[in-house]
């Protein structure tokens, strides 16, 4: 039959896979390689780290491909009366993480994803016959007639230069998304680096937990936005043109400017600035230039504008993602040896149906020069999931489901 194989089982690759399923594509056609041991684990493990109750968009985005099913699941689940109000924050109906996540798990377990799921890791693609692709994996080969390139940026944390000789085993200086347990912040000083929703979230779950006040250092004013992007850029008023424009240097430079990098909604930005009146957290609006280790061991901070070093024990980065594009090394190899098109940043050239080349489809950042702006949030991976599931391949595959299964050929029951 024809194999789809999803390679990365976050928020992406699920929902891909969710999509696909419901299209009608047969559960054992579809296999999701991630070398984690559950779906969703990198997502899990960045939101909880930065200690956030609410999402940041709003309820319709989910895994789901119908926009009400988190609407539904949150009224049918069993709660106390008069609580409703405690999923969703207004005016937007974010939902809370605590319902986003019991949904994911729901729908994890109503489609059975786990079983789909290969924990390992794709090092190699290639492409030995038209209708084949071969993912050499640390499992083993794999087969499957399509792909779903759903890695995400996740594991691309981004480190700045001054920080790079502090990437080490039990280094004081830690990404915020480094997969190993950030150690306990009560005693010590502890400066968090970045401007974003995840700083300034961490900042103040961080200042709930330590005894001396944490600093937050941003090199920017706060910037208040409620969405990461307008969201206009989810449907036709602005996504239209944008696929309009031949010229794919003039889409990557409106996606850059579309986002709103480092902000935070409303909300966040009160907890902060009552953390700012109570003393619990400093801001300082500066950037470091250099670190030196002190004899005691403690850091201090060269800073671009204050004259005088900041002392800290620990530094916790909160500087996101990098920009490169994700897949490495294993898929750069395969870009060249499939001649897969690619932009002068080398993310992919992809059509309608997000289809890289025949058989090979992506979602994420990856899928970002045509969704656009939204394309690396829930919103994107709804938006990718329902193209591919609408793709000629996945409506095949989907028909040849109906037809082999028990019955497909007899007479309604009447
Ligand atoms: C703290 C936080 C909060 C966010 N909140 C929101 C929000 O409220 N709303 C919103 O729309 N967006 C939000 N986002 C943005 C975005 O939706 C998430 O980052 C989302 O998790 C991205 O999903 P993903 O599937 O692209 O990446 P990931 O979650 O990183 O998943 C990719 C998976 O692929 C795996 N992988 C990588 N390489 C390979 C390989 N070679 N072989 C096999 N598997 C591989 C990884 O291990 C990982 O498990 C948030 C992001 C963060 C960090």
């Amino acid at each position: 039959m024809d194999k789809w194989l999803i390679i990365g089982g976050g928020i992406h690759g699920t929902c891909s896979a969710i999509a696909l399923l419901e299209e009608g594509v047969a559960a054992a056609d579809i296999a999701i390689l991630d070398p984690h041991h559950h779906l969703l684990a990198r997502w899990q493990q960045q939101t909880q780290r930065t200690g956030m109750s609410y999402l940041r968009s709003p309820g319709v985005h989910h895994l789901h491909p119908d926009p009400l099913h988190l609407h539904r699941f949150a009224l049918q689940r069993p709660q106390p009366a008069g609580t409703h109000h405690q999923n969703f924050m207004l005016p937007h109906y974010r939902p809370s993480l605590e319902l986003f996540q019991a949904h994911c798990e729901a729908l994890i377990h109503e489609y059975q994803l786990d079983q789909r799921l290969i924990s390992a890791r794709a090092q190699g693609l290639s492409r030995p016959s038209p209708s084949q692709f071969t993912v050499e994996t640390s499992l083993g080969l794999l087969h499957a007639r399509y792909l779903i390139l759903a890695m995400g940026v996740g594991e691309q944390l981004y480190w700045p230069d001054w920080a790079k000789p502090f990437k080490k085993r039990d280094s004081p200086i830690q990404h915020l998304y480094d997969p190993n347990p950030l150690p306990t912040l009560q005693e010590e000083r502890l400066v968090i680096v970045g401007g974003g929703l995840s700083a300034v979230q961490f900042a103040i779950t961080a200042s709930r937990q330590s005894s001396r006040p944490v600093m937050l250092l941003m090199r920017h004013p706060l910037r208040i936005h409620a969405f990461d992007s307008d969201p206009g850029w989810l449907g036709p008023k602005k996504l239209n043109n944008f696929q309009q424009i031949p010229d794919f240097a003039l889409r990557r430079r409106l996606i850059d400017k579309a986002r709103h990098r480092g902000s935070v909604p409303l909300d966040v930005a009160q907890q902060l600035w009552r953390a700012l009146r109570e003393k619990r957290i400093q801001l300082i609006h500066d950037q470091i230039t250099g670190v030196t280790i002190h004899r005691n061991q403690s850091l201090q901070l060269h800073l671009d504008k204050q004259a005088d070093p900041l002392l800290a024990d620990r530094v916790v980065l909160a500087t996101g993602f990098g920009r490169q594009r994700p897949g490495g090394k294993w898929l750069e190899k395969a870009v060249a040896e499939l001649g897969l098109p690619v932009h002068t940043d080398n993310y992919p050239f992809v059509d309608a149906c997000l289809r890289w080349t025949e058989g090979i489809f992506v979602t994420g950042p990856l899928a970002e020069l045509e969704l656009g702006p939204a394309a690396r949030n829930i919103a994107g991976a709804r938006m990718a999931a329902a193209r591919i599931s609408a793709s000629p391949e996945a409506k095949d595959a989907s028909k040849r489901t109906a037809l082999s299964s028990p019955g497909a050929l007899l007479p309604p029951a009447s």
